[in-house]
This record gives C-alpha cells, sequence and structure tokens, in this order.
C-alpha cells in the first residue's frame, strides 16, 4: 500500500470522515429551509446539549478564525483587552480578526510553559495598568488542547477560572481540536468546559474530520445576544446552513467525533514513543493529544522533505510539527521513524 507522506503535515490535509460526509449527502435529499431553519441545524443544536448536558446556545460558522473572533467580540467592547498565551491561533494566525472584528479590542499576550497560559502571568497582564489609558482586560482565552499538543489539566482550568474570577474576566476556549483533549483526559465534555467556568467555546469540526465549519457554543446564553447579527455581519451566516450543521449530526451521532480524535492521538503516541527510541531526536513537548514536536538535526529535515514527506516547521516555537489526524495511519508513523533512522544512518 502507497504511504501518503502528507499525512503529518496537518490534520486539515486530511479529507473528510465517512461520517460527515454520509451525513452531508443525506442532509442533500430535497429542500429545506435555509438560514439555520432547517431540522439538520435544529438536530446538531440538539445533539451539543445533550453532549455538553446543559441549555447551551450554538451558532455554525465557516472557520476558527471566525468563531474566535466573533466569540471574543461577542463579550469585548472595543476598549476592552483580552488575554492569551503568546502562542496562541489568535495571537500568531488570525491576521489581526480579533482586533478587527472587535473594532480595536487588544490582544494581551501571556506566556507559561507547554503553551499553557499560567494564573500568575494573567494575574501579572491584568494588574500591570489599570489606568484609563491601558485597556480593560475582560476576557481570557485559554486554547485546548495548546498550538504545542499539550493538554489542560482541569486543575489547572480551575485554576485559570479562580484567577478570571477574581478580575471579572470572562472565558473564551478556543478548542479546535477539543476532541484530542477529551480523549486524552478522557472527562465528559461538560467538566473542561461550563464547570471549568467557560463562557464560550469554539468547536473545531474541520479539523476533526469535516469539510468545513466549526461551531460556536455559548454556555452562557446572555453572552450569545445577537450573536446571529454579528455571524451575519461578518460574512459567517451560511444560507444552507443544513450543509454545515448536518455533518455535525453525523460527527456526533455514534460518537465518530470523539473516535476520531482517539485515532489521531493513537498515532502521535506511537510516533513518540518510536522517536524517542532515536539518541538524535529532540521531543520538545509532552504528547498530550495529536500533535509531535521534535527537533532533528538540520540535514534530517532537509532529508526528509526530499524523501517526499511534508510537515511544518514554523508553528510554535520552531522544530518539527508532526500532526496526526483521523486518516493518519500506523503504517504511515513506521515509514516515517524508518526514514528518520535511514536518513541519520546515510
Ligand atoms: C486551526 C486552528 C484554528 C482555526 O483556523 P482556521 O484556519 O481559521 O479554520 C483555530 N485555533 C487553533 C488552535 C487552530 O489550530
Amino acid at each position: 500500500m502507497d504511504i501518503d507522506k502528507s499525512q503529518f503535515a496537518s490534520d486539515n490535509y486530511a479529507g473528510i470522515c465517512p461520517q460527515a460526509l454520509q451525513a452531508m449527502l443525506d442532509a442533500n435529499a430535497g429542500f429545506q429551509a435555509a438560514y439555520g431553519e432547517d431540522r439538520w441545524t435544529q438536530e446538531a443544536c440538539d445533539r451539543f446539549r445533550e453532549i455538553f448536558e446543559t441549555d447551551c446556545e450554538v451558532f455554525f460558522v465557516f472557520n476558527g478564525t471566525a468563531a474566535n473572533s466573533l466569540a471574543v467580540s461577542a463579550m469585548c467592547h472595543s476598549y476592552y483587552s483580552i488575554v492569551c498565551h503568546e502562542l496562541s491561533h489568535m495571537e500568531t494566525d488570525e491576521c489581526g480578526a480579533p482586533e478587527f472584528f472587535s473594532n480595536g479590542a487588544k490582544l494581551l499576550v501571556g506566556g507559561g510553559e507547554n503553551g499553557k497560559l499560567t494564573p500568575h502571568s494573567l494575574q501579572q497582564l491584568v494588574t500591570k495598568r489599570t489606568d484609563i489609558h491601558y485597556p480593560r482586560p475582560r476576557v481570557v482565552s485559554v486554547t485546548q488542547p495548546t498550538e504545542v499538543g499539550t493538554v489542560y489539566s482541569v486543575e489547572e482550568l480551575k485554576d485559570l477560572w479562580a484567577m478570571a474570577r477574581t478580575y471579572g474576566l470572562s472565558i473564551h476556549m478556543d478548542g479546535a481540536r477539543l476532541a484530542n483533549a477529551l480523549d486524552f483526559l478522557q472527562v465528559s465534555p461538560r467538566e473542561i468546559t461550563w464547570e471549568c467556568g467557560v463562557d464560550v467555546l469554539c468547536l473545531g469540526g474541520t479539523k476533526n474530520g469535516m469539510a468545513v465549519g466549526e461551531a460556536v457554543i455559548f454556555f452562557d446564553r446572555a453572552k450569545a445576544e445577537d450573536f446571529d447579527y454579528r455571524c451575519k455581519q461578518a460574512g459567517q451566516l451560511g444560507s444552507k446552513m443544513r450543509y454545515l450543521a448536518a455533518p455535525w449530526v453525523g460527527m456526533l451521532r455514534d460518537g465518530a467525533w470523539l473516535e476520531n480524535a482517539r485515532r489521531a492521538n493513537a498515532c502521535a503516541c506511537l510516533l513518540d514513543q518510536l522517536l524517542r527510541e532515536i539518541p538524535e531526536v529532540e521531543i520538545m513537548f509532552p504528547r498530550q493529544a495529536n500533535a509531535v514536536f521534535v527537533t532533528f538535526p538540520p540535514r534530517v529535515t532537509a532529508a526528509l522533505h526530499a524523501r517526499g514527506w511534508s510537515f511544518y516547521s514554523f508553528i510554535g516555537t520552531g522544530g518539527a510539527r508532526l500532526m496526526c489526524s483521523w486518516a493518519s495511519t500506523e503504517e504511515g508513523v513506521r515509514a516515517f521513524v524508518q526514514d528518520v533512522k535511514d536518513v541519520l544512518a546515510g
């Protein structure tokens, strides 16, 4: 069997998983009301309420940048600020969209080991200035799992929540890969979201195996006021909403979203384990979700690319990012590791 050498480049290099695709085909039968008045949208929202075990308010948008930007904007006046980790996607990969959609709210970047914002860093940023000349901190954003593939524990989230509460901050969670965190922690969705004070969650569908689409889930319903208008104005209100919603039904119905994450995590786990056996390869972060970050000797990266393997080397703090998806395979992992060994021996 041919090994696909693009399989570690990104989880959005993968195709659509069978469950999401089948749901789109099912949704394609006949006429359905537009702009979210269809039965698929209704069912997807109901399933989210079931899975998160709370009466949340759900919206569907096309991508993660829009989800994050609109979600934080819903909690911000233009003169507020949003605290996030310096490696967060909102800071490094959204082209200023959170600032743009909030009409100027400022991102305040904090730090912490392994891509995780610490309560201490949060506190420093919030207390650094309290005068009228500085944008007022009102939201903290956490990415779960982080951009470097680590996962906040329930306890770490609760510690952040306690600090956020002290200063009256709302909590946004960028869950572009939340399912991978759930698989790692083996907890229920509510335990790492609203039970940790999360007000709004951006839940990733694309990287989890859908063609397109993310869900914006408000656990604090009051904060969802007029969010439909916000989406519409931003060009994020899908008219044929059923095609954004139906794949979620396919993913959630029999647990495909968690199964996809389990497979991606298992591949990353094996990759981590096999690469650790090679002395010249340095693992940069604890492998907790579906990514492995490694430092290869310089010639190795070039040689692996020359052998056809694609992976990114500019994400996080540098090094090679090997990202697994629902479609990654054990054969792919073994072939990659063999090539690393061959290159080192050659
Ligand atoms: C991929 C990703 C997103 C969404 O990116 P889009 O390209 O805008 O869909 C958001 N947050 C994180 C952490 C991501 O990795």
